[in-house]
């Protein structure tokens, strides 16, 4: 049993603040109440639209107060009250408090400790995923709850932030035929009458109210064993335990490989992975994980390769948060940035380390190269960030925080050293165990183990935003030295502000036959770096070794051309591909002619590895982008189909017997880009037949070509084709296969196609929290289709907003500016504009959504300005 108290430390860090006040709290409760302990108490139905509750929290109320205030949203109260540690019992009466918080007052001021009782009722939603929400699998209801960032208090009346770090005790009521779960295995379990059971859970060590989480249903319980001594299970909707056979596999290699990185044993008594009936989701509860079914589930004749590599990602994640951020949890929302960044880090660390021929340290160089697409805008946030409403915590959740902060945290691993680095990560975890931290603590502990101060580093990383680009010269003197200069990167026509940053700069470089490694920090605009190995000039240079830094090189002189050469063997797959990356992206920035970038296709098309062939495409790319006047299009098409369609065309739409997984990753990638992008007859001529022949039950697919060959017979295809794939996706019970099919039909390229399947946004077809996002943003992709979304979004925004679901912290209608996300002119960036501008007040996350697709469409704008001359001068000599 490990269940600590609560370290006096945690109770000790609040500030006593001004006398708790009768108005309620604007955002934050002021600690003038602490929890110590909570007993909750509810009773459970799958199928109800209510559940009741009762709470008992055990406070110190430390400045004496006639009224306690604590978080609730869309309880009904009961029946409250005080018990003093002595003396008489007090009723409670209730305070509103806005649309947060309710208050519980009593009518003489009360102090020390005590217990408040409250009895409500709360609601069990069908239509979204926060709080406590209710999924269908066949015929089945399972109740879910989903609590980060604010949603806890949809359950309980809470102090529901992360500060308040307490034990918690769970016992729930539920129909006997079903399963209960929670955080902490089950302490007793008793039969009541009315066909129902009483389960009660043991206490919980201390968690923030976010990590809470229960779950209800007739769930299958699929074991896997134990690591150590923590038995893990995957918990899945009745009769799905088949489809859990690569989780099993995958769950207790994970456990063992982050307990060894953390030097610390699995934090709880045992570790549930509960799956949900909805798509891309998964939630890091103490002892409770909870994840989409399709990330977890897979029918094992159609699992794919991707799923593999998604499920050991997503697992890796949330398994590497039960040590950063269930153990030791973020003080508060402005560091959300290090629970999520650290997590993502390790969702390809520590797969990496299972499965090395996966190459995950590509992975990490794309979704670098993709968070700073973001980053450049002149809207992108810093990492970390103030908190000032509900509206900044839902927008601490996104790329920037996830993708731009593991890159920053892969920068530190590399400049400080791997062992250094997870000595600091094992010294925060030890001195922060069951409590808060925040940042600051974080970089002391990497600190004293790095023997120097990283927090300037690190703050210039995570207080600004921006991309820093360096320009990287050689001077080959007595003595080779760099010349390093950097500024901000911005795409051409931004606005934003130069600034500077201390960057953590690692070259590689090979003189007289052999390769060398050095580091420095690059504090001023300017610097100069000896490159004390070298007696003579280097053969090549790679200014950011590894590709793990987090900045864009732009290369002077021959740096590129001699980095590159002879098929630039002398560099690995992640570095091959950081190289064409910060290509592409400083073509965006109009630094690097398109021309010369679009000279390095031909040589990268033919390379071996499939990730290397995918930035050659990417960098083709840029000949089907709006920069690329309409009547050039196809020439665009036919580049990319003579430079890739010959490789396309040996791999075909169909696997054959003994493919390794580099082939099958490459047919993925490659096939369905020459289709579509390359217009390759031939190729789309084949989808289609062989899209029907799988309709119809009499051809075969590899489960991951599946979904690239009808979203390209879609782009292609008519209303018969429509009306196959839409009787396909209604009777559908495999939810994988349904997001599929959802996909292709958001990808008709016919505009009344594409007006048909958006129609079947407002049908009760399908559950909008599976069909809002394929359905909506797919026709975005095709210039013949780029205004049917707004036009449908204009016409039917009353029944649209009636029908969305909020999902986890974030509104779905402020998702709705992006429909104008591919716009790339004034006149239709202005109706954009006018139409959202006040709307998206009321949309949770709404207003930066707007600005973001707003920016983006200026940018598109001068990007073709800038580019269009180039690209036109291009394919007219081609
Ligand atoms: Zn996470």
């Amino acid at each position: 049993m490990k269940i600590p108290v609560v370290p006096a430390l945690l109770l000790l860090s609040w500030p006593l603040l001004a006398a708790p006040s009768l108005e309620p709290p604007k955002l934050r409760l002021d600690g003038s109440v602490q929890p110590l302990r909570y007993a909750a108490e509810l009773t459970i139905v799958p199928d109800r639209d209510t559940f009741q509750g009762s709470i008992d929290i055990d406070v110190d109320v430390r400045t004496p107060s006639r009224i306690i205030w604590l978080n609730a949203v869309g309880l009904s109260i009961e029946e409250a009250g005080f018990r003093p540690a002595e003396g008489a019992p007090l009723p409670a009466k209730i305070a509103p408090g806005g649309d947060q918080f309710t208050g519980f007052s009593f009518d003489r001021e009360i102090s020390g400790k005590g217990a408040l009782h409250v009895v409500y009722q709360g609601k069990i939603s069908r239509n979204s995923s926060a709080g406590v929400f209710q999924l269908k699998e066949d015929r089945d209801w399972y109740v879910y709850s989903q609590f980060e960032p604010t949603d806890a208090r949809r359950a309980f009346p809470c102090f529901d932030e992360p500060g308040f770090k307490v034990p918690w005790q769970m016992t729930l009521h539920v129909p006997k035929e079903d399963m209960a779960v929670s955080n902490t295995p089950v302490q007793s379990e008793s039969a009541e009458p009315n066909g129902m059971k009483k389960v009660q859970f043991k206490a919980t060590p201390p968690l923030p109210s976010y990590l809470v989480a229960f779950a209800a249903g007739r769930f299958d319980a699929v074991d896997a064993g134990r690591v150590g001594t923590t038995p893990v299970r995957v918990i899945v909707p009745r009769g799905k335990g088949a489809e859990a056979a690569y989780a099993v596999t995958a769950i207790p290699h994970l456990l063992k490989l982050l307990e060894d990185y953390f030097g610390i044993p699995f934090p709880y008594e045992k570790l549930d992975s509960v799956v949900m009936p909805v798509s891309d989701f998964a939630m890091e509860n103490a002892g409770m994980i909870t994840y989409a079914e399709s990330t977890l589930l897979a029918d094992p004749a159609r699992e794919t390769i991707n799923h593999q590599r998604e499920l050991t990602g997503t697992c890796a994640h949330e398994m590497a948060h039960q040590w950063f951020g269930d153990l030791v949890t973020t003080a508060w929302w402005n560091d959300t940035w290090l629970n999520e960044a650290f997590a993502t880090w390790m969702e390809r660390k520590i797969p990496g380390e299972w499965r090395p021929e996966w190459h995950l340290d590509v992975a990490a160089v794309n979704a670098r190269v993709g968070a700073m697409r973001q980053d450049q805008l002149a809207s992108a946030r810093s990492i970390r960030q103030p908190i000032e409403s509900n509206d900044d915590i839902a927008n601490a959740f996104d790329d920037i925080t996830y993708e731009k902060g593991a890159a920053v945290i892969e920068m530190f691993e590399r400049w400080i050293g791997p062992e250094k680095f997870r000595s600091g990560v094992q010294l925060y975890l030890k001195q922060h165990a069951w409590g808060n931290a925040t940042a600051a603590d974080f970089e002391a502990a990497v600190s004293s183990v790095a023997g120097q101060d990283v927090a300037p580093v690190f703050s210039s990383f995570l207080d600004q935003p921006g991309v820093p680009e360096i320009s990287v010269a050689l001077k080959c003197g007595a003595k080779p030295v760099l010349e390093l200069t950097q500024k901000r990167s911005l795409p051409v026509g931004s606005h934003a502000k130069p600034q500077t940053w201390q960057i953590p700069v690692c070259v590689a470089y090979e003189a007289d036959g052999v390769v060398h490694h050095q580091c420095s920090v690059l504090a001023e605009a300017k610097a100069d770096m000896e490159l004390a190995e070298a007696q003579t000039c280097p053969a090549w240079l790679l200014p950011n070794d590894g590709e793990s830094g987090y900045y864009q090189v732009a290369y002077e002189g021959d740096l590129l051309k001699q980095v590159l050469a002879g098929h630039a063997a002398h560099l690995n797959v992640a570095e091959r591909v950081g190289v064409l990356g910060d290509v592409d992206l400083l073509v965006g920035a109009g630094e690097t002619p398109a021309g010369v970038a679009l000279a390095l296709v031909p040589e990268f098309s033919q390379d071996p590895a499939p990730q290397v062939v995918q930035a050659a495409a990417n960098i083709a790319g840029l000949l089907k982008t709006e920069s690329v006047p309409g009547d050039l299009r196809e020439k665009g098409s036919r580049f990319i189909s003579r430079e890739f369609g010959e490789r396309a065309m040996a791999l075909g739409w169909l696997a054959k017997p003994g493919d390794s997984e580099d082939t099958r990753l490459l047919r993925q990638k490659l096939v369905p880009f020459v289709a579509s992008v390359g217009e390759q007859q031939t190729l789309i001529q084949e989808a289609e037949k062989l899209a029907r022949g799988w309709l119809n039950k009499t051809q075969n697919v590899s489960p991951e070509m599946l979904g690239p060959l009808l979203e390209v017979a879609a782009q292609f295809g008519n209303r018969n084709l429509f009306n196959l794939l839409r009787t396909a996706a209604v009777q559908e019970h495999d939810h994988a296969l349904r997001e599929l099919l959802l996909a292709a039909l958001g990808s008709f390229r016919d505009p009344q196609l594409a007006a048909a399947s958006m129609d079947l946004l407002l049908s009760r077809d399908f559950d909008l929290r599976e069909s809002f996002y394929p359905l909506l943003f797919g026709p975005l992709a095709y210039a013949e289709t780029r205004d049917v979304p707004f036009t449908f979004v204009k016409q039917h925004l009353t029944t649209l907003l009636k029908r969305l679901p909020r999902e986890v912290g974030e509104d779905y209608a402020a998702a709705l500016p992006s429909v104008g996300a591919n716009f790339c002119d004034a006149k239709r960036r202005d109706e954009l504009d006018s139409f959202f501008r006040d709307r998206v007040k009321d949309y949770t996350g709404g207003p930066r959504a707007l600005a973001q697709t707003l920016e983006g469409i200026d940018l598109c704008i001068s990007e073709r300005q800038a580019l269009a001359p180039e690209l036109t001068a291009f394919l007219n000599k081609y």
